[in-house]
């Protein structure tokens, strides 16, 4: 058997399990809440929990308060309500999001699709053919993004099967996968399944981490052998209270990203997920770690801070306001130590007269 297969079993599932490994749980509570909300934590994640409560901990082990119906809703981003066909979320004009599993190596506490993963039988065959149906059908999709759940968890054949599908067909150009299986379950990164990838470029790779623990020699391994395949690595965090939700714990994240040659992409703000209250914060939070980032810390450390729009409304960037005044000859703006700078406007007729007369550049601190 493949050793990430095995991984696999070897997976802590119900209270017991914890109990076993004497973790310290209460297992009644435990299944209580993987009744509604599954679990699975890995032998490599297992060897990451350090004590009860770490930010590693956190992500993984169930709380009852996950069964607070009152807060949030099912599907916040109406991912099933813009749905052309079952699996298939189309809400930008030229790109798809396309469900191929509902199942994950491990199941995050926060999941946005907490609804949807782990609960009910894998997506079907005939799901999946509808999709790449679809996507044959609609000229104007450029760019698909295969997710789930974990698409790293089908076999290579079925993984193989859907992706030289996308990459028969003429006007997909972009294929990439979102997945947190490098971090899972890194096993699962094997040289058959690399020289399988990298025959279908370009093909990209978004992986997802929240805390610099989760950087290991075995991750690092991982992320190399993608990398050696030619994939472009990037990187998505979701802002969590009381696991990441300040400077020097993404900064430092960040600055470990890089080494292991993942490049930071996006920052969510959590969701409105049902089940999911107690990992948001306040997004001045978010916005507090981006003016931590930005200047102080080399450019592309830096992910784009995004709020999901509940109902639908796609990704939205917050952005420190950087831009002080339009002024009809010059822009004001403000820099990363809340410094005040002009830049003087061309003239209309692209003639630079008066105007490009030097202004004093500095002007005063904002320390907003
Ligand atoms: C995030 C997402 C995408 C991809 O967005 P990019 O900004 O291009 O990375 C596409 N479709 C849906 C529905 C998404 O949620
Ligand atoms: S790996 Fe992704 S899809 Fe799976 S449970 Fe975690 S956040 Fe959800």
């Amino acid at each position: 058997m493949d050793t990430w297969k095995r991984d696999l079993q070897q997976s802590i599932k119900r209270g017991e399990d914890f109990l076993a490994k004497s973790f310290d749980v209460d297992a009644q509570e435990i299944n209580a809440v993987a009744k509604e909300y599954p679990v699975r934590i890995t032998p490599h994640w297992q060897k990451l929990m350090k004590e009860k409560g770490d930010p590693i901990w956190l992500q993984v082990v169930p709380e009852v308060k996950e069964l607070d119906e009152a807060s949030g809703v099912d599907d916040p981003l109406h991912e099933d309500i813009d749905s052309p066909v079952p699996g298939i979320t189309h809400r930008y004009p030229d790109r798809v999001l396309f469900l191929v599993t509902s199942v994950c190596a491990v199941y995050c506490r926060f999941c946005t699709r907490k609804r949807l993963v782990g609960r009910s039988a894998d997506i079907s065959d005939k799901t999946i053919e509808m999709g790449l149906k679809y996507i044959r059908e609609t000229p104007r999709v450029r760019d698909v993004l295969l997710s789930g759940g974990d698409p790293l968890m089908l076999s290579d054949a079925k993984l193989e099967y859907i992706i030289s599908s996308l990459r028969a067909i003429p006007h997909v150009e972009v294929i990439r996968i979102g997945t947190r299986i490098p971090v899972f379950l890194p096993s699962r990164i094997t040289d058959d399944l690399c020289a399988m990838l990298k025959k279908y470029h370009p093909f990209y790779m978004n992986l997802h981490f929240n805390h610099p623990d989760e950087i290991t020699e075995e991750v690092k391994a991982a992320c190399g052998k993608l990398a050696d395949a030619g994939i472009p690595l990037g990187a998505q965090t979701v802002l969590l209270k009381g696991i990441n939700d300040n400077v020097e714990i993404m900064k430092k994240l960040m600055h470990k990203l890089l080494t292991i040659r993942v490049r930071p992409y996006y920052l969510y703000q959590a969701d409105m997920t049902k089940g999911t209250a107690h990992f948001r914060t306040d997004p001045s939070v978010g916005l507090k770690i981006i003016k931590g980032l930005r200047g102080h810390t080399t450019g592309f450390a830096v992910p784009q801070y995004i709020i999901d729009a509940p109902g639908g409304g796609g990704k939205i960037p917050i952005l420190p306001d950087s831009v002080v005044e339009w002024g009809e000859k010059e822009i004001l703006l403000r820099n990363f130590e809340g410094g005040i700078y002009h830049y003087p406007r061309p003239e209309p007729d692209g003639v630079d007269g008066d105007r490009q007369k030097p202004t004093p550049q500095f002007v005063e601190m904002d320390l907003r």
